[in-house]
């Protein structure tokens, strides 16, 4: 990239930056700079005082005036003081005004992103963005705003009063600036660059901590952690060598300015030095002029580092840019139709999804009748949860119609949409927050009977006495506290209170023990009674139990009947049901668990039905 494009760029995103968040402090970034003017003018007029302290007070022997003066520097102080902390403060209100709002905004974007993005964007990286980034910015505008007011007010009051007492003296000392512009030029690239490896390496940083501490007891099972360890040391180097060069980088354009100072103040004193000797020129004179120069370093230096800081942050801005110009996939409608109401139909016809090139649906026709329930079979990969992605709206079919109450999901207003199904699967979501927060999420219209009445059916109550504080345990991240069945009944508490027409359940027993599956199996029972529910199981008395299967290979709905037809009509089904459930070897029992091959078929059977019988009469 070349620098004008560079530049371009870098003042494109300043646009930017100013039109979405800054402009709406405008009055307070003017009460900033009026104060930075303050500061920044204070030392023109400290340098200024010289003259007359050593003209006047010093050599004049003049006495009288030594109240004066000294009152006058005082003053000069006082008033850096007081504007120096009135601009910081307003300033650091602004910024972190401008911070939150852009976090904000960033997070909510985010959300509303399809499964492509997230899964291009990892939790990591996004954090990183959301966090770090945004305090880049931060602070490299506010070193820009101090910048270009106190820094440039104090730069031009002290060159006006160099200029005053002698502009050849003034040229003379700046002689070596324009040698200057080149190296810094160089040395900007130089940390652009270095920056933008260090936000790539620190987004990775933070993806890694990420699975790490999610993945802590699989990397603790399998003895992962020294590896861990080296990967994170590996990345971590890399991350510091380049935080270190643009470090020198950032560092290198103030040092190149106190050389050049350096050889200025060599070549006044050369030239400069005969004049006073002469007596040409005061003491007073030189002193205000030596002052005035050596006061300029700073506010030099410090505009020569926002050239670098700048650099960082624009590596900053220019991701945070791209994650908010990201377009948004799935959107709803610009007119949405009505949900649908009552218990819906659902229907998918002839719908093909690929993510990216692997083709998940092909051509894939199903209906599932209101109020029934309907069990997707098939094996892993065919495309059964694809399937609950597509009605939920996380993923838009590349072709074919998906309908829910014979309105295209595409139709209808996101949220009206996602607000039709309740979805129980394998993984529970909870909060880090109270069992109580984690069943109401956030809702405030649910009276404690009903509550009680939610929490009874989910089998919560069950084992509310064993938490120390009953509903206001808190249950851990990801809910840690809680065993598995004890979180799938919290979801199912969550969805019997969102009381929605559909339900999806996508293996939501198949991570728990016999136990707990079978009072999670009860909850379910409840919950799916007078709504249209799609369920995938591969326990054989869920399938059993459908009114419907549909069994599903390689993206299509093959075949449909009752468990009785299609072990009839042997096709895949019959196979399936063989190879999982009936395999010689493997027999399973009521909830499709392996029992001991000796255990004659016609026995099982009939402990399926007595089993199944019991269960119906625990439910109702
Ligand atoms: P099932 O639930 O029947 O096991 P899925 O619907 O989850 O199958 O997946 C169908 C196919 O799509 C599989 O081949 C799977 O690898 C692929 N797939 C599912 N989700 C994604 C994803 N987010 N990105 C890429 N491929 C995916
Ligand atoms: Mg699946």
């Amino acid at each position: 990239m070349s620098d004008s494009t560079a530049g371009a760029k870098s003042t494109t995103l300043l646009i930017w930056l100013w039109r979405n968040y800054l402009h709406r402090h405008v009055g307070w970034l003017m009460v900033a700079l009026l104060f930075m003017t303050l500061e920044g003018s204070m030392l023109g007029a400290l340098s200024y005082m010289m003259q007359p302290m050593f003209d006047d007070i010093f050599i004049g022997g003049d006495t009288g005036a030594i109240t004066g003066v000294a009152l006058a520097v005082m003053a000069i102080f006082v008033l850096r003081a007081a504007s120096g902390v009135t601009q910081q403060v307003v300033l650091t209100r602004i910024s972190q005004r401008t911070a939150a709002s852009l976090r904000l905004d960033l997070l909510a974007r985010a959300m509303r992103q399809d499964g492509a993005f997230h899964q291009a964007h990892p939790p990591g990286f996004l954090i990183q963005r959301v966090q770090t980034d945004v305090n880049a910015i931060n602070d490299v505008w506010r070193a820009v705003i101090t910048g270009a007011g106190r820094d440039a007010v104090s730069l031009l009051a002290l060159m006006a009063v160099a200029i005053s007492v002698d502009w050849r003296w003034t040229a003379i000392t700046l002689i070596g600036v324009p040698v200057l512009f080149l190296p810094v030029a160089l040395i900007q690239r130089f940390v652009r660059s270095q920056a933008r490896s260090a936000r790539d390496l620190g987004a990775g940083l933070a993806t890694r901590l990420d699975e790490i501490f999610h993945g802590i007891v699989p990397i603790k099972l399998n003895g992962l952690e020294r590896y861990q360890q080296r990967q994170y040391a590996d990345k971590t180097d890399q991350f510091v060598g380049s935080e270190i060069r643009a470090a020198f980088g950032t560092a290198a354009i103030p040092g190149l300015i106190d050389v050049m100072a350096g050889v200025g103040f060599m070549a006044v004193l050369i030239y400069g030095g005969g004049e006073i000797v002469s007596g040409e020129k005061t003491v007073g004179q030189f002193m205000s002029f030596f002052t005035a120069m050596g006061l300029t370093f700073e506010p030099v230096r410090r505009l020569g580092s926002i050239s670098g800081l700048w650099q960082v942050a624009a590596a900053a801005i220019e991701r945070i840019k791209e994650l908010m110009d990201a377009p948004i996939r799935l959107t709803s409608p610009a007119k949405p139709v009505a949900a649908p109401k009552g218990l819906p139909q659902i229907t998918l016809k002839d719908v093909s999804l690929s993510y990216g090139t692997a083709p998940a649906l092909r051509g894939l026709t199903l209906t599932a009748e209101p109020g029934k329930t309907t069990a997707l079979v098939g094996a892993s990969g065919a495309g059964k949860s694809t399937i609950y992605n597509l009605l939920t709206r996380l993923v838009d079919p590349q072709a074919g119609r998906v309908a829910v109450g014979g309105v295209d999901v595409r139709d209808m207003d996101l949220a009206a949409l996602r607000g039709l199904f309740s979805v129980v699967s394998q993984d529970a979501l909870l909060f880090d927050e109270t069992l109580r927060e984690n069943i109401l999420l956030g809702r405030t219209d649910v009276s404690e009977a009903q509550l009680k009445k939610v929490l009874d059916a989910a089998h919560v109550s069950d084992f509310l006495p064993n938490l120390s504080n009953g509903l206001d345990t808190r249950v851990g991240p990801r809910g840690s506290a809680l065993s598995g069945g004890q979180r799938q009944r919290v979801v199912i508490a969550r969805a019997l209170l969102r009381d929605t027409p559909i339900l999806l359940l996508d293996e939501a027993t198949s991570a728990l023990d016999a136990q707990s599956e079978k009072v999670v199996q009860a909850a379910l029972d409840r919950l799916s009674g007078g709504r249209t529910t799609l369920v995938i199981a591969h326990r054989l008395s869920t399938i059993r139990n459908a009114d419907k299967i549909v069994v599903m290979d390689r993206g299509r709905a093959v075949d449909e009947g009752t468990h009785e037809e299609l072990l009839a009509r042997g096709g895949i089904y019959a196979d399936l049901y063989r190879l999982q459930f009936q395999d010689g070897k493997m027999l399973v029992d009521a909830r499709g668990r392996p029992v001991p091959a000796a255990t004659p078929v016609a026995e099982k059977a009939e402990r399926q039905g007595w089993l199944r019988r019991a269960v119906r009469k625990l439910v109702s």
